[in-house]
């Protein structure tokens, strides 16, 4: 099902010319457990609970032992925040990690947050890429807050899971846009919608940001998926490959 003509020349496949799992291109370093935030459908506090991480998830905790993670030669997209958000971590504990990923060129950063508003951050690094988390219409204003709070090099969106038709949305300034749905149990209850899907994707395009559809769209969208990545991280993955070799 080709919904849309995008830049295909873009895209990233495996070797197999089918659509990636994102975990694939970027992994999790939790540097930062526990997160204040609260949404139901929160799949790290459950993960935290399971293997009991730390004793409160609303009271995120640093784990700076962690960071020589990034002393690795082999260059990763890492998300820092797959179990907080980016508002809740204390200012000594950015500036310790934004001072490592100074060090650590050969890696891409990425965070996200649900509450820009909190945040206010500058930061000239080339390796760092600043997002905000938007589920519905009514959240947009997260957008306009990360350009306001966070000045920085780089910005991203994720609209996941997306409950409802965000419309017309402002992408001036944001470099990559993922998309993708709700999964697990409560997938029964919450279906994206098609539609939303290709708005967004158009509207992105048409403003000059890249555009990934994670995975679980497949069965909505069709092996047909748009999984475009920033420059960046096509390097580095490129360049995991040689190591490989
Ligand atoms: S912001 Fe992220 S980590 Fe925090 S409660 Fe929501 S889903 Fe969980």
């Amino acid at each position: 099902m080709k919904l849309i003509s995008g830049e295909y020349s873009r895209m990233w496949r495996n070797e197999f010319n089918m659509y990636v799992c994102i975990k694939d291109q970027i992994q999790n370093m939790n540097l930062v457990i526990g997160c204040t935030v609260g949404c139901p459908y929160c799949y790290a506090r459950n993960n935290v609970r399971r293997y009991h991480m730390i004793d409160d998830f609303s009271k995120p905790e640093f784990f700076p032992g962690k960071l020589r993670l990034m002393e690795k030669e082999r260059p990763q997209n890492f998300l820092l925040t797959g179990m907080s958000d980016l508002a809740g971590w204390k200012t000594e504990w950015r500036e310790q990690v934004f001072a490592k990923m100074a060090e650590n060129p050969q890696h891409q950063f990425l965070f996200l947050s649900k509450r820009p508003d909190l945040l206010d951050i500058d930061t000239d690094l080339e390796n760092a890429w600043f997002g905000v988390t938007v589920t519905r219409k009514s959240e947009l204003w997260r957008i306009d807050a990360l350009r306001k709070n966070v000045r920085a090099k780089h910005y991203h969106v994720t609209f996941e899971p997306l409950f409802d038709d965000p419309g017309e949305v402002d992408f001036s300034g944001i470099d990559w846009v993922v998309i993708g749905t709700m999964t697990g149990p409560m997938s029964r209850k919450v279906r994206t919608s098609p539609e939303w899907v290709c708005s967004l994707t158009k509207q992105a395009h048409a403003q000059g940001a890249r555009v990934f559809w994670k995975e679980d769209l497949a069965p909505i969208m069709g092996d047909d998926m748009i999984q475009e990545l920033p420059d960046a991280y096509s390097r580095v993955l490129e360049e995991q490959r040689k190591w490989h070799k």
